[in-house]
């Protein structure tokens, strides 16, 4: 009998230690310090390379660490900040928070300066508001909650702040070399309730060296060529020249037809024309809008194959036009249907495929760049294999020469949804929302890939594009702390209560 409803109601017996004045103290005390605060940490801007700045804040996360009470170790490229568990503290597990303190570039098109730390219509905004610096305040503020007014802790409560996932990534892989890893760890940096998947991430290069050879009717070469910012990001901007070498007439009928055609939904293109020696140049550039290739592809409007669809069958044979050709087969969709990639999971859904940038090279040759993020069905090797098929196909139909490059050494990450820690974040989730969400799949990698026993939990609320490398970075500060009351669910469940045993197993 006592079995059979330990099997019945395990979500009763979970929820041993109520969370409910630990939540109020976080409302009346603690509530009023998030917002200054992630205002202040946004103001440093700790982009790659930016020493000073990853200096100061270090400084600053020191001396607000210790202010709140909590034991703070510097590791070299994380900073350990600890609430250590009551009592004893030898034996006691230890459980792992994830951040990162430092930010993505920003480019010139914000509205406001993105390292001010700007409050304005209940939105925090500023480079890292959202990735992964709201989520380090967070962490700081539950995690005082539960030091001030919390039941006893059966873990140390570590949160780990690291210094380089947006750039080398080399920051947890090097701490493992010399510190144990936290018994089981929540990676604080993609999305509500849990993140059951996260896919491979793949990139696939084709160069071509192949001159553009001018026809009777389309007797114009291509000048220049270029579109796109890197490998992760959706491309805002496509360029291409066109060059004549008898007077205007041809481009002038062409950039008439061009003016003409349908543009993509999303994307503006703007023509200039320009006589140049006998003959002249028309410069096609296609403006469209950038968003993470991973989180938010949809999100985006991709301007490079925008520009491959206006131009096909107006460019003379050639390398540009045969990557051009290419680009608008792979950009059919975004889930890869023009690459065969049409196989689907139930849980994990389809690729997902960026065509992300095209560059000149330093021989004169230009080079496509797909960035493809895989679900368990096809990955690794077995999705190079297939894409070399592909593309040897396709270059033998139209007798182009590609050079086959990129890489595929990246391994889906998957959890079962059905594990012990799975459900009980599951279920510390909707006690403190009321909301019962699907386990989400990311197509963008956290540290939970580096991180032995870890998986990603929150910040981002389902139901709303995450704003993450965007520009004008923005959370809403309900969200900030409709967060800290999950994390005050989660942190009194799974650190206050007995120790979860085997927490990746059903
Ligand atoms: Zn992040």
């Amino acid at each position: 009998m006592r079995m059979l409803l330990s099997l019945m109601i395990p979500s009763l017996l979970w929820a041993a230690q109520p969370a409910g004045p630990i939540h109020d103290h976080y409302d009346r005390r603690l509530a009023p310090r998030l917002v200054p605060l992630l205002s202040e940490v946004i103001r440093f801007p700790t982009v790659a390379g930016n020493t000073k700045a990853w200096t100061d804040q270090k400084a600053w996360l020191q001396a607000l660490a210790m202010d709140l009470g909590f034991e703070v170790r510097d590791a070299g490229k994380v900073m350990e900040v600890d609430l250590p568990a009551t009592g004893p503290r030898a034996g006691a597990p230890v459980l792992g928070l994830l951040v990162h303190g430092d930010v993505q570039p920003v480019d010139d098109h914000w509205s406001i300066p993105p390292f001010s730390g700007t409050v304005k219509d209940g939105r925090v905004l500023g480079r890292g508001a959202a990735d992964d610096k709201g989520p380090m305040i967070q962490a700081l503020l539950a995690m005082k909650a539960l030091k001030e007014s919390g039941p006893a802790r059966t873990s140390t409560i570590r949160l780990l702040v690291g210094s380089d996932e947006e750039s080398t990534n080399t920051d947890i892989t090097d701490y493992l070399k010399a510190n144990r890893p936290p018994d089981l760890s929540l990676v604080l940096d993609s999305a509500f309730p849990v993140v059951v998947g996260e896919k491979a991430w793949n990139a696939l290069t084709l160069a071509t060296q192949r001159p553009t050879a001018p026809t009777a009717d389309r007797p114009w070469t291509v000048a220049a060529l270029e579109a796109g910012l890197a490998t992760s990001i959706v491309p805002d901007r496509a360029v291409i020249r066109l060059a004549s070498a008898t007077g205007t007439d041809p481009l002038t009928d062409l950039r008439k037809r061009l003016e003409a055609r349908p543009l993509d939904p999303g994307c503006r293109a703007a023509f200039s024309l320009a006589p140049e020696g006998a003959g002249a140049s028309l410069t096609v550039t296609v403006q469209g809008k950038a968003a993470h290739g991973g989180v938010n592809l949809e999100g985006g409007r991709n301007a490079l194959v925008a520009l491959a669809r206006l131009l096909d069958g107006e460019l003379p044979p050639g390398g540009a036009d045969d990557l051009l050709a290419f680009a608008r087969k792979a950009g059919t969709d975004l889930y890869g249907t023009g690459l065969g990639l049409t196989e689907t999971d139930p849980l994990w859904g389809r690729c997902a495929v960026n065509v992300a940038t095209l560059k000149p090279e330093t021989d004169g040759g230009l080079k496509l760049t797909l960035n493809i993020r895989a679900t368990p069905k096809r990955y690794g090797p077995a999705l190079e294999a297939h894409l070399r098929q592909v593309v040897s196909e396709f270059a033998t139909a139209r007798h182009a020469t590609f050079s086959f490059g990129g890489f595929f050494g990246d391994t889906p990450l998957a959890f079962d949804p059905q594990s012990r820690l799975v459900k009980r974040l599951m279920a510390d989730y909707a006690r403190a929302t009321g909301r019962v969400d699907r386990p989400a799949i990311s197509g963008g990698g956290t540290y939970a890939k580096r991180m032995p026993h870890a998986i990603a939990f929150g910040m981002w609320f389902p139901g709303q594009p995450y704003p993450g490398h965007d520009v004008d970075e923005q959370v809403p500060i309900e969200d900030l702390h409709r967060g800290v009351h999950v994390l005050i669910e989660t942190l009194t469940d799974l650190a206050c209560g007995e120790p979860l045993k085997e927490p990746f197993k059903p």
